[in-house]
């Protein structure tokens, strides 16, 4: 009896695995194949899902502002956490991955909320309930944190064949994962010829990203002799942020290596001929890093909270609820919030100041408007590998509470890269995975 039970719950946790995959609008067949995961909560359950820098934020200062008066419930698909924030560093060899590395585990433990490694396949607002590839959770208030995806079908218009070849060959590496590492393998094996490296449009996640990996793949080949060139893609008209910082760093210290063409709006790719057509000119490439636009991740989109013109989530501009669902708040890069940069230290930022804070106060019975704070963001860029340099920019917001809404209040930004910087990126990383992680 015992184990008849058991197969069954993996066939059911299969199919729910295989429905997921479908993308079927699976909320019916769920409903019917999955199990509950947990019993139902005595007070409010508040269920977080993604475990990036949002979700874990949210997990870990929930629990910290509201203790056992509420039950939180992480729910991530990856096994172990990696960190895009330093990815780039880590790309230039000047640090190791284990830096990037973080368990799930020892914050649930420490801070008192259940965790669940599984895959979320549909959410039923109406329900107000979450299903897994385990079994399904129902909510009083959900967290979503999906973080991005891809956009391919902006450069082939639906053709899965193109895009599936593009991803395989030429991986964006804008996703934390096996990508990174294809993307490392890629560069420290690179002897010569041409490397395009394509800017996304934005919005897109990390502004700055794109050129600190141009300036750390630039590292690489000049410590490697490569004989080539790096040709950076980018459809704005200039860089931003830290624009001078990083055009010195290209000029000063990798002049025979990058050239930046800026106006260079992607018109079509073809990643089997390796020719990208721009509003700047055809290139043709020997290797690339080709990153197309991003969009809200794609659990967003099932939940029907993104703005298809804009893909992203509306939200309100305080207090990160969903504009088309009270009961959802909307927290890290698939939130559109005028004025923040999609970044680690923002996700963490408004997820700490401003949706926490407003859970909380709704979840005592307060105004959420009057409990929220200002956030800051802080971004440092390595732009130097030896010796290690980086710049940085830092904004501070304020809230103006009569247009209920975040404005910049100061914009500070060191362009003159130092090492005092770089040894700042790495304490500004540490500080930040110590607070999701231990
Ligand atoms: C190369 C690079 C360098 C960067 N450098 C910096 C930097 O120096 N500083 C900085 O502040 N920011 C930086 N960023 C940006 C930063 O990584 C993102 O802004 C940040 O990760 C956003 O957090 P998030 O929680 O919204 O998304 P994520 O961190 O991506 O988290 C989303 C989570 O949701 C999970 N998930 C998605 N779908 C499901 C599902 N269906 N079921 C269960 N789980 C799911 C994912 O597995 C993931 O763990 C960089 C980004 C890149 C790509």
């Amino acid at each position: 009896m015992a184990d008849f039970s058991r197969r069954d719950v993996f066939k059911l946790a299969g199919v729910g695995a295989l429905i997921g995959t479908m993308h079927l609008s699976s909320t019916a067949c769920a409903a019917t194949t999955a199990s509950r995961m947990l019993p139902p909560s005595k007070g409010n359950r508040v269920v977080i899902v993604g475990g990036g820098w949002a979700g874990m934020t949210a997990a870990k200062h929930l629990k910290k502002e509201m203790g056992d008066k509420v039950d939180v419930v992480l729910i991530e698909k990856r096994k172990i956490f990696m960190s895009c924030p330093i990815s780039n560093v880590w790309l230039g060899g000047l640090v190791e991955m284990d830096f990037l590395m973080h368990d799930f585990h020892t914050p649930a433990s420490k801070y008192g909320y259940t965790f669940i490694n599984a895959t979320v396949t549909d959410i039923d607002r109406d329900k107000k309930r979450v299903y897994t590839t385990e079994g399904y959770v129902d909510y009083d208030y959900l967290i979503l944190a999906p973080g991005i995806r891809y956009n391919y079908d902006a450069w082939f218009k639906g053709d899965k064949d193109m895009a599936r070849i593009c991803a395989t060959h030429f991986p964006s590496a804008f996703i934390p994962g096996s990508e990174h590492v294809a993307l490392k393998r890629k560069v420290d094996n690179f002897e010569e010829g041409t490397f395009v490296l394509v800017v996304p449009p934005p919005p897109h996640r990390c502004p700055p990203a794109p050129y600190e990996r141009a300036a750390m793949i630039a590292h690489v080949f000049k410590k490697n002799g490569v004989k080539g060139r790096l040709i950076i893609l980018d459809p704005k008209d200039q860089i931003k942020p830290k624009g001078p910082g990083f055009r010195q760093a290209y000029e000063q210290l990798y002049l025979d290596i990058v050239e930046y063409v800026p106006n260079a709006k992607v018109k079509e790719v073809d990643p089997v001929n390796k020719v990208i057509k721009t509003t700047a000119g055809d290139f043709k490439f020997d290797d690339a890093n080709l990153n197309p636009p991003h969009q809200a991740g794609d659990l967003a989109w099932k939940a029907g909270l993104v703005n298809p013109k804009t893909g992203w989530c509306d939200v309100d501009q305080l207090t990160l609820q969903s504009k088309l669902d009270p009961h959802v708040f909307v927290a890290g890069d698939a939130s559109s919030v005028k004025g923040f940069p999609k970044s680690g230290d923002m996700a963490h930022n408004h997820t700490q100041n401003m949706v926490v804070k407003a859970l909380t106060a709704l979840l005592k019975g307060k105004d959420p408007y009057e409990a929220v704070k200002a956030p800051t963001n802080t971004c440092y860029s390595m732009v130097n590998g030896s010796p290690k340099e980086a710049i940085v920019i830092n904004v501070l917001y304020e809230i103006d509470r009569k247009k209920k809404a975040p404005v910049k209040k100061k914009v500070n930004v060191e362009n003159t890269r130092s090492a005092r910087l770089a040894h700042a990126t790495f304490e500004w990383a540490k500080a930040l995975y110590r607070d999701m992680f231990s």
